[in-house]
C-alpha cells in the first residue's frame, strides 16, 4: 500500500490506476482514528472498486472554535495497518498547507442544506465537509466515494455539492456499523467515561424506538420526536441537541413520516456530542 502525502501524487496515482490498469478509483475521505465504521467502508469500497484511495486528515475548517481540533485521536500507523487489512491500495495523508496553501480564501457553501441539523448546531461544519471533500475528489478523481449513514446530513450535503458541482463520481452511502448493544461507532467514543459510555446508549434506544414505532403505523413527526426526548431525557449528563424528523434530500422538517425520512438525533453525554440516525423505510 502506498501512502501519499501531496494532491499531485494523489492525482498520479489515480490517474495511472485508471489510464494503465484499467481500474475503477474509489475514495474513502476520513480524519483518521479508523473504526470498524470506516473499515466497512473501506471494504465496500474495495469490493466495487479496483483502487481504493483512503485518506486521512483532520480538517480544521470543519471545526468551531471551541471543538476537538486540537485533542482530535490520532493512530496514524494503526489506521495504515487497517486500510490495508481491509483492502486499500493507498492512503492520502496531507499536511494542512497542502490542501489549504497559506491565504487559502477559497471555500464551498452549500446553501441552506450547510444550515441544517449539525450546520445549525456547529456553524460553518458543513462548509468546511463541503470544502475539504471539493479538494479530494478534485485530486483524487474517483469514480465512487464512500460515505457512512452514521452522517445522514453530511451525506445531504455531499450528495447536493456533487450533483451541483458535476463531479461525476457517484455517492455511495454505507450502513451504520454499531457496537454490540447498539452505540453507533464513532472516533469520539473514546472521550467517554465507562459511565458516559453507559449513558451514551440513549442515543441509540431513541433511535430504536422511532424504529419500533414507525413499525409500528406511527407517522406523526411530532409524536415520535417527543418519543425520541423522553427516551433521551434518562440521565443528567444527557443534554440534547436537535432531535429532528426531516426529509433526507432537503433535510427539511417533515410532519409526516414516511419513506426517505431521516430520523436524527445529537446530543452532548458529559463534555462529548454524538449523533445518531436512522433513515425510516
Ligand atoms: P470521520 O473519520 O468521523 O470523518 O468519518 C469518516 C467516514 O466514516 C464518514 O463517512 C462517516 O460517516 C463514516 N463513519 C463513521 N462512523 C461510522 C459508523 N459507525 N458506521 C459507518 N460509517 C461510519
Amino acid at each position: 500500500m502506498e501512502i501519499l502525502r501531496t494532491v499531485v501524487e494523489l492525482r498520479r496515482w489515480s490517474r495511472k490506476e485508471r489510464n494503465d490498469g484499467g481500474k475503477t478509483i474509489g475514495l474513502v475521505p476520513t480524519m483518521g482514528a479508523l473504526h470498524a465504521g470506516h473499515a466497512s467502508l473501506i471494504c465496500a469500497a474495495a469490493a466495487s472498486c479496483g483502487a481504493v484511495a483512503v485518506s486521512i486528515f483532520v480538517n480544521p475548517t470543519q471545526f468551531g472554535p471551541n471543538e476537538d481540533f486540537a485533542r482530535y485521536p490520532c493512530s496514524f500507523d494503526a489506521d495504515c495497518a487497517l486500510a490495508e487489512a481491509e483492502g486499500a491500495h493507498a492512503v492520502f495523508a496531507p499536511g494542512v498547507d497542502e490542501l489549504y496553501p497559506t491565504g487559502a480564501a477559497t471555500f464551498v457553501d452549500v446553501e441552506g442544506l450547510s444550515n441544517r441539523l449539525d450546520g445549525a448546531s456547529r456553524p460553518g461544519h458543513f462548509r468546511g465537509v463541503a470544502t475539504v471533500v471539493a479538494k479530494l475528489l478534485i485530486a483524487a478523481e474517483p469514480d465512487r466515494a464512500f460515505f457512512g449513514q452514521k452522517d445522514a446530513a453530511q451525506v445531504s450535503v455531499l450528495r447536493r455539492m456533487a450533483v451541483d458541482l458535476r463531479f461525476g463520481t457517484e455517492i455511495v452511502v454505507c450502513p451504520i456499523v454499531r457496537e454490540a448493544d447498539g452505540l453507533a461507532l464513532s472516533s469520539r467514543n473514546v472521550y467517554l467515561s465507562p459511565d458516559e459510555r453507559m449513558k451514551a446508549l440513549a442515543l441509540s434506544r431513541a433511535i430504536r424506538c422511532v424504529e419500533a414505532l414507525t413499525a409500528g403505523g406511527e407517522r406523526r413527526a411530532g409524536a415520535l420526536i417527543e418519543a425520541a426526548r423522553q427516551m433521551l431525557a434518562v440521565a443528567a449528563e444527557i443534554r440534547v441537541d436537535y432531535v429532528e424528523a426531516v426529509d433526507w434530500g432537503t433535510l427539511e422538517p417533515v410532519e409526516t413520516a414516511g419513506p426517505g425520512t431521516l430520523f436524527a438525533v445529537a446530543a452532548w453525554v458529559g463534555g462529548t456530542r454524538l449523533i445518531d440516525n436512522t433513515i425510516l423505510g
